[in-house]
C-alpha cells in the first residue's frame, strides 16, 4: 500500500523503515501483553487453589479444635461453650434442660482382654449408638476416655430418663466383632435436669448432679440409669 501511494523514492524507504518498525513494535507489546495475561491467569488459578488449600485446612483446624479424634463427637471444651449456650436460651424461654453422663463398664478388662484397638473400636461403637438414638437437636459428646455426655435441650428429668434407658439398652444390645469372638459393653448412665423455671441454671452444677447419679449407677450395680435426686 505505501508503494502505491507514494513515488518519492526516499519516502518510500523512509515511510516502510516506519511501518516495519512499527510493525515490528506492535508485534512485540502484543506479545507482552501476551505473556503478562498468562502469567496473570497463572497467578490467579494458583491463588485460588491456595485459598481453597487454606480454607479446607481452617475447616480441618476447626474440626479437630472443636471434636473428639476418635469418635467425631464434640469434645469437651465444646460441650462446655453449647451447654451454657443451651442453659442460658433454656432460662430466657422458662424451659428444662437435661443432661446424660455415660460411662461405660468395666471398660479397662475390655482393653486388658483384647488390647487398645479393640477398646477404641468400642468406644466408636457406642458413639455411633449414642448419636443414633438421640435426636438431630440434641448433643453429644465424648468428654475423655470412656466417658460420654448427652446433652438434650427442652427437656425434663422423667423424659430424659427415659432416654438414658433406651440408650443403657442399645448399648448393651450392641456387640463389636474382634477377631474370632465379639465384644459386649453396658454402661451406667447418670441423669440430672436443670428446675423448671430455673433462672439462673449453671451448667458446671448441672454436669456434677449427672456425674454424682452416674456414680451411684456404677455403686447400684452398673449397666443402670440413676436420676439426680434433687
Ligand atoms: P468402671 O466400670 O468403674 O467405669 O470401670 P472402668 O474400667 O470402665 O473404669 P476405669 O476408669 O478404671 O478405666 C477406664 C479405662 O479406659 C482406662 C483406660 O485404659 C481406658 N481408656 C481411656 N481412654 C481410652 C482410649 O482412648 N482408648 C482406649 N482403648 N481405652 C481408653
Ligand atoms: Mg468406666
Ligand atoms: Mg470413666
Amino acid at each position: 500500500l505505501i508503494g502505491q501511494t507514494q513515488l518519492d523514492p526516499a519516502m518510500l524507504g523512509s515511510n516502510r523503515v516506519n511501518g516495519l518498525t512499527a510493525a515490528v513494535l506492535g508485534w512485540l507489546l502484543a506479545t507482552m501483553s501476551w505473556r503478562k495475561t498468562a502469567v496473570n491467569l497463572v497467578l490467579t488459578r494458583q491463588l485460588a487453589q491456595r485459598q481453597r488449600e487454606l480454607e479446607a485446612k481452617q475447616t480441618e483446624l476447626r474440626r479437630l479444635a472443636t471434636r473428639d479424634g476418635l469418635t467425631g463427637l464434640y469434645n469437651r471444651a465444646t460441650m462446655d461453650r453449647l451447654g451454657r449456650r443451651e442453659l442460658a436460651r433454656a432460662a430466657r424461654h422458662g424451659l428444662q434442660v437435661g443432661l446424660l453422663v455415660i460411662d461405660l463398664d468395666h471398660f479397662k478388662r475390655i482393653n486388658d482382654r483384647w488390647g487398645h484397638p479393640a477398646g477404641d473400636a468400642v468406644l466408636t461403637r457406642a458413639a455411633k449408638v449414642l448419636k443414633r438414638s438421640v435426636r438431630k437437636s440434641d448433643f453429644v459428646a465424648r468428654l475423655g476416655g470412656e466417658e460420654f455426655m448427652v446433652l438434650l435441650p427442652h427437656t425434663d428429668a422423667p423424659a430424659a430418663a427415659q432416654l438414658a434407658e433406651k440408650l443403657r439398652e442399645r448399648i448393651a444390645q450392641s456387640l463389636v466383632p474382634v477377631a474370632d469372638d465379639v465384644i459386649d459393653v453396658t454402661a451406667s448412665i447418670g441423669v440430672a435436669a436443670t428446675p423448671a423455671q430455673a433462672q439462673d441454671a449453671d451448667f458446671s452444677a448441672l454436669y456434677l448432679a449427672a456425674d454424682r447419679a452416674m456414680y451411684r449407677a456404677k455403686a447400684a450395680g452398673r449397666n443402670c440409669v440413676v436420676v439426680d435426686a434433687a
